[in-house]
């Protein structure tokens, strides 16, 4: 984009080759296996990219929602699901510590989480609380200068791997009673009860993460008792517009995938491309796309200048997932039977986008919270 700064654009540059030599090969494998790329993860440390907005005092690149959804459009038009993984690395757990987390603590968890040697993930979900999330039945106890935590968190990305957790758990019987916890991984009553598998974003581990009796030191709480839900607000505002620029980057990678099977596919003689209603997919892809692009940005620009909304956020959550669904649909139909086959990345990037309109928050949920914004107002009356 026209107004990205010097260093966006070199972050665009630096994550485009890395994406192209580290995560595009081995995308198809590691979906078919369902296996996360390790390597790759460690390596995005090693340019500086896992804390990209954590504050450079503790490891971090210090930047903004701009910078993090240049990673996630370059990263999401090679491999959607090691870029799931990347998101609730850097912002689910990282971008929520750095912004609510003591000096102690961030001094204590962000270097390694930045770095890369440690790998985090933030649990909020749970079995029998989705959208409604703030209904949580996770609970911590206070008892001495520890919490007792017992409860289940379910569709917990990167579970398997992770070391440190970013956890969410209610400590009083208050709907907004909430507190989050650092939970590192080997603490007793801690574990991976569950390895789930999924249709799309296979290569992105998710399971379920259960505490039992879980004793945290009352020095792992972030913030005070009864903090969180701001910090979760907050923070999903974050995740809604990166998460967007999953979608953004799957629905070019369809575009480009499309263009280049239009003009090599040969039917009646002629290529695709000789055909109007090829033309019109492609047209009509692209337009989408850029509306896309340029919508995102402009709410990225704005909430990096103090200009954030809850509202707009949740827009571009809803519309970015929702059109590059369709892009990724279209883009199998003008592949024919080959797009339905896995001979080409048109199929997985449809099932790897899906995930966008049900993960942080579901279409519904957005325009729930679209419309209640919008008719504050006359829902009073
Ligand atoms: C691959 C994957 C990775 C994830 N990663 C994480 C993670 O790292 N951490 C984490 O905490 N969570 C994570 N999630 C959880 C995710 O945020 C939830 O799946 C999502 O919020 C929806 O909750 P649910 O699945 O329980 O669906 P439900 O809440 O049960 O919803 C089911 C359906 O009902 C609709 N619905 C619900 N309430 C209403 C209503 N009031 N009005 C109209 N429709 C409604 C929903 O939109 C949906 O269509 C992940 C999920 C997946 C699938």
């Amino acid at each position: 984009m026209w107004f990205f700064t010097q260093e966006e654009k070199e972050i665009q540059k630096v994550c485009r080759d890395f994406a192209q030599k580290e995560l595009a090969p081995y995308a198809e494998k590691h979906d078919h296996d369902e296996t996360f790329n390790l390597k790759a993860f460690r390596h995005m440390g090693d340019l500086g990219l896992l804390g990209i907005t954590a504050h450079p005092d503790f490891g971090g690149a210090g930047l903004g929602a701009t910078a993090a959804t240049i990673v996630m459009e370059e990263f999401g038009k090679a491999c959607a699901g090691s870029t799931l993984s990347y998101l609730a690395h850097s912002i689910l757990c990282v971008n929520n510590l750095n912004n609510n987390g003591s000096q102690e603590q961030k001094q204590k968890y962000l270097p390694a989480l930045c770095s890369g040697e440690k790998i985090g993930c933030m649990g909020m979900s749970e079995p029998e609380y989705g959208s409604d999330a703030v209904g949580m039945q996770t609970k911590a106890v206070k008892e001495g200068d520890s919490y007792s935590i017992t409860g289940n968190k379910m569709w917990i990305t990167n579970a398997q791997y992770a070391d440190i957790v970013y956890l969410y758990t209610r400590t009083g019987p208050g709907k907004k009673e909430l507190t989050s916890f650092i939970v590192e991984k080997g603490t007793p009553g801690f574990s991976v009860s569950k390895e789930i598998h999924k249709m799309g974003m296979r290569s992105s581990p998710t399971g379920e993460l259960s505490f039992d009796k879980c004793k945290v030191p009352a020095a792992n709480r972030v913030g005070a008792e009864g903090d969180s839900i701001v910090h979760m607000m907050k923070n999903l505002e974050m995740e809604r517009i990166t998460i967007s620029g999953i979608s953004l980057g799957i629905a070019q990678a369809c575009l480009d995938q499309s263009v280049k099977y239009a003009g090599e596919r040969k039917q009646f003689g002629k290529t695709l491309a000789h055909f109007q209603m090829i033309q019109k997919m492609i047209a009509e892809m692209y337009a989408e796309t850029e509306a896309m692009r340029r919508l995102l940005y402009t709410v990225c620009y704005e909430y990096d200048h103090g200009h954030r909304s809850n509202t707009l956020a949740s827009a571009v959550k809803l519309q970015l997932p929702k059109m590059a669904t369709k892009i990724a649909l279209d883009a199998i139909q003008l592949h024919g039977g080959y797009g339905y086959s896995r001979e080409f990345p048109v199929e997985r990037m449809m099932r790897d986008n899906k995930l966008n309109e049900i993960g942080a928050g579901t279409n519904e949920v957005m325009i729930m919270i679209i419309a209640k914004n919008l008719l504050n107002d006359a829902l009073r009356h």
